[in-house]
Formats: structure tokens, C-alpha cells, sequence
């Protein structure tokens, strides 16, 4: 082989490398003093709390782990233990690591008992429902303060990741309609937009996944086991994967 064809060669594969290869990062919601939404469940005959905090965390594992195992991309987590970290803290986490995307994992709660479902939110911040969502639990963090939501809202990177944000919507909801609606008779409550601090902070196509309701008791046991989890996280990772993937596409970008 000539020395201009290894050149050549050795051109073609980092370039290759730098298109193909992205960095996520997955962000468990909640962790340490944050429990974030209860669910009262029955363990060896005693009623017991679990906190959304630790199924998230479960969960961001689990997609983190199906990534890297089926893809050439990279992925991180904002917290790898039980710990409290700030919603400012986990989006400048997306800047130090240069990630692509960002993935946040929550359980649903409802003053309805009976609510139930997935939901799939991507960031925007043109809706009036996405605006109304600033309210939400998701969002409760005594450090934003009302100027940064006035920034968030006029901000031109939130609305130039926007269409990229309900592109992987779409793309990892379909997939857990796929795998988790019929199989777990749990009601598809739709992709919708959405304004939560750590999505629009994170300043990247984002996404923020509520995987099931834990205030309904009987959505909160399927959501505590193995199996669910391992389902639901493989469906998150492949929307992910095949949303990046798209990127070796140059029509697409
Ligand atoms: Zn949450």
C-alpha cells in the first residue's frame, strides 16, 4: 500500500469515527435528600416506601449499559449513586462531556390515584401547555430563580434544538409504545411538548421520559421490577441509538 493510500485510510476512518460516534448523557432524576414521587408498596408482608430516585437510577443504568454495548456512541450518567445534585449541576455536566443529547429519566406522581401511563416529553418552549409544565414537580429546585426561567423562555439554543428534541421524541417514544403498551396494558399518554429547567439548560436536544405513575399502586409494582425496567430501557436506548444514527445520514442534518 502506498504511502498517499494509508494516508487516506487513516483520513477516512477519523472522520468516520468523529460523524458515527456521539456522547449522551442520561440523567436519573432526583437522588439524595430529593426522593422525588413516593410509592407505597407491600415487601415480605410490610408496607414500604420506594422513591422514584432509585428507579431512575435503575433505569439510566440499565439504557447506559444497552448503549454502549449495542452502539459505537458514548454514554454518561449525571449520578452514578444516591446523591443530590442540583438541576444546574446535572445540565453544565452535558457541557463538560460535550454530550450530543440529553436523557432525563422520572416516574410520574398524581393526586389522582388512578393515573397512569408513559409519557414522553421534548423540550420546547413555544407551547402554552410547555410553559404551564414549568410548574411541575420536575422543576421544583429553590435555585432557579425567575430570571433564569425569562431566559430559558427567550433563549434562541432552546429554540434551535427544539425540532431536533421532538425528532428523538419521537423516535424513543414509538419505541417504548412498541415494547411496554400492550405488553404491561399501560396507556400511551402521548409524546408532548414540554419546559423543564434541566432540558432547556442542558442547551442540546433533550428529552425527559416519565416511565410510569408510582402514586398507582399497581403501575408502581410493574415499574419496581427487573423485567419492566430492563424492557423499557432497551426500547429508550434503541430510539436513542437509531435517532444518532441517523446523524451518518448527511441529508438528514
Ligand atoms: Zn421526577
Amino acid at each position: 500500500m502506498s504511502l498517499k493510500l494509508l494516508f487516506q485510510l487513516i483520513t477516512t476512518l477519523i472522520i468516520c469515527t468523529n460523524i458515527t460516534a456521539a456522547t449522551v448523557l442520561i440523567d436519573p432524576g432526583h437522588g439524595g435528600e430529593d426522593c422525588g414521587a413516593k410509592a407505597k408498596v407491600w415487601k415480605k408482608k410490610k408496607l414500604k416506601v420506594v422513591c422514584e430516585k432509585d428507579i431512575a437510577l435503575s433505569i439510566a443504568k440499565k439504557i447506559k449499559s444497552y448503549i454502549e454495548k449495542n452502539s459505537s456512541h458514548s454514554a454518561y450518567l449525571t449520578r452514578l449513586i444516591d446523591k443530590t445534585i442540583s438541576l444546574q449541576k446535572r445540565s453544565e455536566l452535558a457541557d463538560t462531556i460535550k454530550a450530543d443529547i440529553f436523557i432525563s429519566i422520572h416516574l410520574n406522581a398524581s393526586e389522582i390515584k388512578s393515573s397512569h401511563g408513559f409519557e414522553t416529553y421534548y423540550l420546547d418552549n413555544h407551547d402554552d401547555v410547555a410553559i404551564k409544565k414549568i410548574e411541575n414537580v420536575e422543576n421544583a429546585d429553590s435555585n432557579i430563580e425567575k430570571v433564569i426561567i425569562n431566559q430559558i423562555l427567550a433563549s434562541l439554543v432552546v429554540e434551535r434544538v427544539a425540532p431536533s428534541s421532538k425528532e428523538l421524541g419521537k423516535l424513543v417514544h414509538h419505541q417504548i409504545s412498541n415494547a411496554i403498551e400492550k405488553k404491561y396494558s399501560m396507556k400511551d399518554r402521548g409524546l408532548k411538548p414540554g419546559l423543564f429547567y434541566v432540558l432547556a439548560l442542558s442547551k442540546r436536544p433533550s428529552i425527559l421520559l416519565e416511565a410510569a405513575f408510582l402514586t398507582n399502586s399497581k403501575e408502581a409494582q410493574k415499574a419496581r421490577t427487573r423485567k419492566f425496567q430492563e424492557q423499557y430501557s432497551k426500547a429508550v436506548a434503541t430510539g436513542i441509538i437509531k435517532y444518532l444514527d441517523k446523524g451518518k445520514d448527511p441529508d438528514l442534518f
